[in-house]
């Protein structure tokens, strides 16, 4: 019989690891603000028309990128964020798969914008299903805009698969809280159809999430605080009149990553027992500082998933550090904890 197998080409290659990187127009803004961030960003905007579908636009005053480097930061696998796989367990970049803009430049017309701070003058490049279709020297701040237009061009299934804009806008709008929550030192705009939406000006971790959910927020918070030799748990719930019938805002981080727990969701809801009606919710702000070779972020291309060595530690810590908290609310009610 005749050999049958062959390789993919590249741009296949890149279209089917895309789709698991890039579900919806939120995947894509998820990393480029990531993106953002790991290039030391301090003021970074997001600009998105029709739910993404139409652009999806990050603009950062970050580190920018050489033009050779912005050439092959559209490549597979490749990344300055790590060089070997031991890296993988000392990470502190959001990224480090060097997939992202190499799936999202597969299934979308992108266009590159970006200076370093000691280059004269920037580049810009325009990519179409993966091919660098034009190159041309740019004047330009340091930084990085990264314009991404016709998301799922090439794959008509995916595109008809999304949502309305409503819906894909509601999914963008909670990657944003996800990210500008786990960073309230840097300063974020968010622009939706034209209109500025989100403001938030450089803060800290309380004052952000005021002003992302509304000044009622403030007086809603009980500061969590928890120190042990391997953890550190910090943050904040609400306090049990206000838990909701809908899920309302519930977030784990993890060094500063918005993560995904129902083992450690539990832990919360747990320590809420008998404050709350089993079919209410809490709100809650947790950001959790743990060792970055005791977890293993790497167990699927979003991220959003972690393994921990010891999750039975964690569980018992978080219940403690949120009956601890909410003791101290219940003895004396009026005194709030600054922190
Ligand atoms: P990863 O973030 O996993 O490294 P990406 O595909 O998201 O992979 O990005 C590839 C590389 O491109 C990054 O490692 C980084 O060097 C560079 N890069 C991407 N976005 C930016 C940005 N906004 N500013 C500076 N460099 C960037
Ligand atoms: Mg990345």
């Amino acid at each position: 019989m005749a050999d049958i197998i062959q390789l993919l080409p590249d741009h296949v290659a890149n279209q089917i690891a895309a789709g698991e990187v890039v579900q919806r127009p939120a995947s894509v803004v998820k990393e480029l603000l990531e993106n953002a961030i790991d290039a030391g960003s301090d003021v970074v905007k997001l600009i998105i028309k029709d739910g993404g579908k139409a652009l999806i636009q990050v603009i950062d005053n970050g580190i920018g990128m050489s033009t050779t480097d912005a050439r092959l930061s559209f490549e597979r696998h490749a990344t300055s964020k790590i060089t070997c796989a031991e890296d993988l367990f000392n990470l502190s970049t959001k990224g480090f798969r060097g997939e992202a803009l190499a799936s999202i430049a597969a299934i979308a017309h992108v266009e590159l914008l970006t200076k370093t701070e000691t280059d004269e003058i920037g580049v810009q490049l325009k990519i179409e299903g993966s091919k660098i279709i034009n190159q041309d020297p740019i004047v330009t701040p340091k930084g990085t805009s990264l314009c991404v237009k016709n998301l799922f061009f090439n794959i008509p299934a995916r595109r008809n698969f999304l949502k309305s804009n409503q819906v894909e806008f509601r999914h963008i709008t909670d990657e944003f809280h996800r990210v500008a929550l786990a960073h309230p030192t840097i300063e974020f705009h968010f622009y939706n159809n034209g209109s500025e939406i989100f403001n938030l000006p450089k803060s800290n971790y309380r004052q952000r999430i005021v002003n992302i959910f509304g000044g009622k927020t403030n007086e809603k918070l009980v500061p969590v605080i928890e120190e042990t030799q391997v953890l550190k748990i910090s943050g904040f719930i609400t306090k049990p009149e206000f838990a909701k019938k809908s899920r309302g805002e519930q977030f784990f981080f993890v060094n500063n990553r918005f993560i995904k727990s129902p083992y450690l969701h539990h832990a919360v809801v747990s320590a809420f027992e008998g404050l709350i009606r089993s079919d209410n919710h809490p709100g809650y702000f947790l950001y959790l500082d743990v060792d970055p070779a005791s977890i293993d972020i790497n167990i699927h291309p979003t991220k959003t998933e972690i393994k921990f060595d010891d999750e039975h530690t964690l569980y018992a810590l978080l219940r403690s550090a949120i009956k601890h908290a909410l003791g101290q609310f219940n003895v004396v009610p009026a005194l709030d904890f600054e922190q």
